[in-house]
C-alpha cells in the first residue's frame, strides 16, 4: 500500500516520515541543527544543481520541518507545501510570491484584522494593490472588480471573526476565466473539516498556530499548492523566466516551471521568499505542530459537538442579541455549510449581548474558564472582544464593512466538558446583568 492509498487519520500520524530512515524513531526527531553536511564535493554539487534533494541549511529546509510540510500536503493533497514561522508569514509571503512588482489581488473585507492591517500598511509601500469587495457572495459582480493587473482572489474559507463561508467552488471558476489563483486562508476549517483544493481552490494558507496545531503552545504557518494551476499563461513571468541560481552543469539557466513543473509557485516561494525574507520555521515548532496534528480529526470532532452545545444554548439566552455560525445562519449559510463543511462548521462562532460596554468588560471579566485573550484554536476555550482587540486595527466603518458590530464576542471552544463551559457563561451572564 502507498501512502497515497491510506486514509486522512492514518496520514495525520504516519505521512511524510519513515522510521526507518530515522534510526527507528517513532516519533519524529527533532533536527536542531543549523546545517548539513555534504560529504563529497560531488554531492554539494548536485545539491546546488537541483539533481539531487537533500538539506544544506535549516532557513531553506530542514528534515523536521520536512516531515510536517509533507504530512500537511498528503492531508489536502498538495503537490507542494512550505511551513512558515507564522501564519501571517505564510500570508504575505504567498501574496508577494504572486502579485510582486505592482500587482493587484481582489479580497473580501471580513478577513482576520492583521491580514487586512498588513493589507493597508505594507502592502502598498512594496508596490502590490489590494482592493476589498463586498462581491465576494455575487460572483458574478465580483467578476467585474477583475484588472488587468489582478493576480489572485484573497478569502478566509470561514472568515474571522464572523465565520462567514467563502463559495470556492463559484469564486475559483471566476477566478480561472481571468487566468489567476483562488488563493484560501483555510485556517478556521482545518484540512479535516474542508479541502479547498477539492472544489478548485489553487493555493492554501494555514495559521498552524490555530486548530491545526491545536494547544496554543506554537506560532507557525503552511503554505501548500494544488498543482493544478498554469503558472505559464503569460501572467506570472516570475515563474517561467530562467533564474540564474537554477542553472544546470552545462550553465543552462532554468525557471521554476522547468525545475518543478508540479509545484512551481511553492518552488519559487522557497528559493526567493522563504530564503530571502527568512520566515523559516523552527524544527521544535515543527515538533509541536505535528504532535498537535496526530489529534486534529478526534479534537475537532470533539470541539465541533461541544460548539452546537453551547451555541444551543446562547441562541436561546435572553441577553443574546444576535449568534453567528454557519448551520445557525440563514438558508445561504447553511447550503454554503453543507456543501463545505459536512463534518461541522467548527470551533468558533461569534455573537453580541443585549448591553453596553461596561457589561460586556463585567461579562469577560467574569469567566472563570474560558481565558481571554486574542488567539483560537487552542485545547483551553478562548473568549475576546473583537473589534476592540483582534480587529481593532479596522476603522469604525470598515469594522462595520467586514459585519463586525461593536457588541460582537468571538468564541473558539477547546476540550473542556460542555456542561462546564454552559455553566461558566450561566454564571457570568449573572454577574454582568446582575442577577444574583
Ligand atoms: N489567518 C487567520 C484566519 C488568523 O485568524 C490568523 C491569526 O489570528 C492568522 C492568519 C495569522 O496567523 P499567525 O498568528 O500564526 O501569524
Amino acid at each position: 500500500m502507498s501512502e497515497n492509498d491510506y486514509r486522512f487519520d492514518t496520514l495525520k500520524v504516519r505521512a511524510g516520515y519513515r522510521p526507518e530512515e530515522h534510526n527507528g524513531a517513532v516519533s519524529v526527531p527533532i533536527y536542531q541543527t543549523a546545517a548539513f553536511d555534504f560529504g563529497t564535493e560531488e554531492r554539494a554539487e548536485r545539491l546546488f544543481r537541483n539533481e539531487e534533494f537533500g538539506f544544506l541549511y535549516s532557513r531553506i529546509g530542514n528534515p523536521t520541518v520536512d516531515v510536517l510540510e509533507r504530512r500537511v500536503a498528503a492531508l489536502d493533497g498538495a503537490s507542494g507545501a512550505i511551513a512558515f514561522a507564522s501564519g501571517m508569514a505564510a500570508i504575505t509571503n504567498t501574496l508577494f510570491n504572486v502579485a510582486e512588482g505592482g500587482g493587484h489581488i481582489l479580497t473580501s473585507p471580513t478577513l482576520y484584522g492583521g491580514t487586512v492591517d498588513s493589507f493597508k500598511k505594507i502592502y502598498p509601500k512594496f508596490g502590490i494593490k489590494i482592493d476589498w469587495s463586498d462581491n465576494f457572495s455575487a460572483p458574478e459582480k465580483l467578476e467585474k472588480e477583475i484588472r488587468e493587473d489582478t493576480k489572485a482572489i484573497y478569502v478566509e474559507s470561514i472568515s474571522n471573526p464572523n465565520t462567514e463561508i467563502a463559495d470556492i467552488s463559484a469564486l475559483a471558476e471566476v477566478a480561472h476565466r481571468h487566468g489567476i489563483p483562488l488563493i484560501v486562508d483555510n485556517t478556521f476549517a482545518t484540512p479535516y473539516l474542508l479541502n479547498p483544493f477539492v472544489f478548485g481552490a489553487d493555493i492554501v494558507v494555514y495559521s498552524a498556530t490555530k486548530n491545526l496545531s491545536g494547544h496554543g503552545n506554537v506560532i507557525a504557518g503552511l503554505v501548500l499548492e494544488s498543482g493544478k494551476f498554469n503558472w505559464r499563461n503569460g501572467k506570472f513571468p516570475q515563474f517561467t523566466e530562467s533564474y540564474y541560481t537554477l542553472r544546470d552543469r552545462q550553465d543552462h539557466e532554468r525557471s521554476f516551471t522547468d525545475i518543478a513543473p508540479n509545484f512551481p509557485f511553492t518552488a519559487r516561494l522557497r528559493a526567493v521568499y522563504l530564503n530571502f525574507f527568512g520566515a523559516a520555521l523552527s524544527p521544535f515548532s515543527a515538533y509541536l505542530a505535528l504532535l498537535g496534528l496526530e489529534t486534529l480529526s478526534e479534537r475537532i470532532r470533539k470541539q465541533v459537538e461541544t460548539t452546537k452545545a453551547v451555541t444551543e444554548f446562547l441562541n436561546q439566552n435572553e441577553h443574546v442579541l444576535w449568534i453567528k455560525y454557519p448551520t445557525l445562519g440563514d438558508s445561504r449559510e447553511k447550503k454554503l455549510a453543507e456543501k463545505y463543511l459536512p463534518k461541522g462548521a467548527g470551533s468558533i462562532f461569534s455573537f453580541g449581548l443585549k448591553s453596553g460596554a461596561a457589561q460586556i468588560n463585567t461579562f469577560l471579566e467574569s469567566l472563570k474558564l474560558f481565558s481571554f485573550h486574542v488567539n483560537l484554536g487552542d485545547a483551553k476555550s478562548l473568549i475576546v472582544n473583537s473589534p476592540k482587540t483582534t480587529h481593532s486595527e479596522l476603522t469604525p466603518a470598515e469594522q462595520s464593512r467586514a459585519h463586525l458590530p461593536p457588541e460582537t464576542i468571538r468564541v473558539s471552544i477547546g476540550l473542556e466538558d460542555p456542561q462546564d463551559l454552559i455553566a461558566d457563561l450561566e454564571q457570568a451572564f449573572k454577574t454582568a446583568f446582575q442577577e444574583n
